[in-house]
């Protein structure tokens, strides 16, 4: 890096990183996101929400979570050496809960009477049905048929956790038909109810808000890696959905002298369209869910069909730091196959007794790779953004076990 950024600045009061981001949305919904941006901006200063998120943080979530030394798989691979970061072991099981936190406390904060999002595989609505049975404010989440069939144990899960499962039958029944009829109740009453968005995506001032939530994973891993080690990690590495984990935990390291990589899923293959996600590897400038920002299109311009072996990663689109973090040249976006990212996901089982989710297990193949080029003086740290029970029986079927 020749020039210093001063990233903590970011984004600039449009909500831009750059040329990415911003409010590309009717001005009635501007409006409301100016709204949500001013409340934020007052309210996260506040000591009473600054407490009770940390009491949270701490007694609900089990922060800080452990970086653990994956000694047996560094020995395996022979080269540098990989710890991991371990939000698998937060209470639900993934990073997502400390973003879900922090929205359905910032609603009440607002006095908004309900919360409401899409889900498609269920990580998302779980997350948030959890949060908002804790935070004692109503919960609406709008997932396809489709999803609801196959998802049967998350569907069960938000049920107990007291939320209101709408389920979507328009179209192809599955994600995209449910973030339209989401925003579409949204739009009824967005002066009295909050659109949880799932990840640094969407109009500002979301993006800058999940990755503010999601910042504690950095803040404690940065630590963490100086008190064991006296040093920083060589590399960071995490996958890449919408970009909430790795932003997270990169947030920590961008003025630093460390290597960060986004991992994208490379599904079947990069040369197959319609059959990975890897945005900004393969994708284009453009405008997706409010934001500007990369976006894998098909040849109308329309979002994209993208595929992965893990639907939290399953996103034509990317947070629109990423797309200014690729541009400028800060982070390196890498990617992983489905193959390689099941590879993975039986060695880390195996080797350390963790089973990782899919999602995660893209960060983790990318080490795989990696590592055994690399010195055993050099460090790698995994973001673990969630653990796999989620994944077991898919991965058991999918391998014959
Ligand atoms: C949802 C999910 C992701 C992808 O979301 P990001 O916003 O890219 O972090 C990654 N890992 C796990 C475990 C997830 O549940």
């Amino acid at each position: 890096m020749t020039e210093k950024k001063n990233f903590a600045q970011m984004p600039d009061e449009r909500g831009y990183f750059g040329d990415y981001g911003g409010q590309v949305v009717p001005p009635f919904l501007k409006e409301v996101m100016d709204q949500i941006n001013t409340a934020y901006e007052e309210i996260r200063k506040t000591d009473d929400f600054q407490n009770e998120l940390a009491m949270l943080y701490a007694d609900y979530v089990g922060r800080p979570s452990p970086i653990y030394y994956a000694r047996r798989l560094s020995e395996k691979l022979g080269g540098a050496q990989i710890y991991l970061k371990r939000e698998d072991l937060n209470h639900t099981g993934a990073h997502k809960i400390n973003h879900c936190l922090g929205e359905a406390l910032l609603a009440k904060y607002m006095g908004k009477t309900k919360v409401l999002a899409e889900t498609g595989a269920g990580q998302h609505g779980v997350a948030l049905a959890t949060a908002c049975a804790l935070v004692d404010i109503p919960c609406e989440i709008y997932m396809g048929q489709v999803d609801i069939e196959k998802e049967a144990p998350n569907v069960t899960k938000m049920k107990i956790l007291g939320c209101n499962i709408v389920p979507v039958t328009q179209g192809a029944a599955t994600l995209k038909e449910a973030v339209d009829s989401a925003f579409e109740a949204y739009l009824q009453d967005p002066e009295n109810m909050f659109y949880a968005i799932g990840s640094v995506v969407g109009p500002h001032p979301f993006p800058k808000m999940v990755r503010d939530f999601q910042s504690v994973v950095g803040t404690e891993a940065r630590a963490q890696f100086m008190e064991r080690l006296n040093k920083l990690p060589d590399h960071v590495a995490a996958c890449v959905g919408g970009g909430s984990n790795a932003i997270g935990i990169f947030s920590a390291f961008l003025d630093d002298d460390v290597n960060l990589v986004g991992v994208e899923p490379a599904g079947e293959g990069l040369d197959k369209p319609g059959r990975h996600a890897a945005t900004l590897t393969l994708g284009k400038p453009g405008v997706l869910h409010g934001m500007e920002t990369y976006v894998i299109s098909d040849e109308d311009g329309e979002a994209g069909q993208v595929q992965s072996v893990a639907s939290g990663l399953d996103y034509p689109g990317i947070g629109p730091q990423h797309s200014y973090l690729k541009d400028i040249g800060r982070v390196d976006y890498q990617n992983a196959t489905d193959v390689e990212c099941l590879e993975a996901f039986m060695t880390l089982s195996r080797t350390e007794g963790i089973i990782p989710a899919l999602e995660s297990s893209h960060a983790v193949a990318w080490a795989m790779r990696v590592a055994p080029t690399l010195a055993k003086d050099q460090h790698i740290l995994v973001n673990l953004s969630g653990r796999g029970d989620k994944d077991v029986d898919y991965v058991a079927e999918r391998l014959g076990l």
